[in-house]
């Protein structure tokens, strides 16, 4: 249930380290993990984000805090599904303390605070909302198979024309569908691959 206030979050981690996906790739920031999510993908490389109440519950003052203490002034809020979350206060604090605010989440709830870039990354499990499609900056859908690669066609029916669109293969099956991606990157080139160069490089 969405924390309507939000002045107190579940906090997997506040680190600074490398965005590795889609149109940030390459950009130092500081990722604010959110624990909990209930979209359940089974290829989800971290199942350990799904129980929000494994994880201690941080005032925002104290995550801007964290934040502060990596020098970085971008701010990319992940999970788990952050936006389970009432996310205005967060932004909010962030913005007042100089953070570019980016937001990475499946779209699958309503869309609460203030940003400067939006990712959504839709999930079969739990279809995006219309609404977070046409406000995403940024559509990067995960490629398991190929059935995926209709799904991502499918949801790009519902963007706005500045949203830049990648296909990401999924880790452990990066071999297999990275043809099919090429395939149909030679088809649509208005689509973009995302590799996960931080997994390349060693990070987490
Ligand atoms: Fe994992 Fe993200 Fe899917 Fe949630 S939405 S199950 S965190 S991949």
């Amino acid at each position: 249930m969405r924390n309507r206030k939000g002045s107190a979050l579940p906090v997997m981690e506040v680190v600074g380290t490398l965005q590795g996906e889609g149109a940030h790739t390459g950009r130092a920031a500081c990722f604010i993990r959110l624990g909990g999510c209930d979209i359940g993908c089974h290829w989800c490389d971290i199942p350990s984000s799904w129980e929000a109440s494994a994880f201690a519950s941080w005032s925002v003052q104290r995550i801007v805090q964290q934040a502060q203490a990596t020098a970085l002034r971008c701010a990319v809020i992940t999970g788990g599904e952050p936006l389970m979350y009432d996310l205005s206060a967060l932004t909010k604090a962030l913005k007042e303390a100089g953070f570019a605010t980016h937001l990475e989440t499946s779209g699958a709830y309503s869309l609460s605070g203030t940003w400067d870039w939006v990712c959504v990354s839709p999930k079969k499990n739990k279809a995006p909302l219309p609404a977070l499609l046409t406000r995403a900056d940024e559509l990067k859908v995960v490629v398991y198979n190929r059935d995926d690669l209709k799904w991502a066609s499918q949801n790009a029916k519902a963007i706005s024309p500045h949203c830049k669109c990648f296909l990401q293969p999924e880790w452990s099956k990066r071999n297999y569908v990275l043809p099919l991606i090429h395939a149909f990157l030679n088809q649509h080139p208005t689509w973009r691959l995302s590799i996960q160069a931080h997994k390349f490089i060693g990070l987490p």
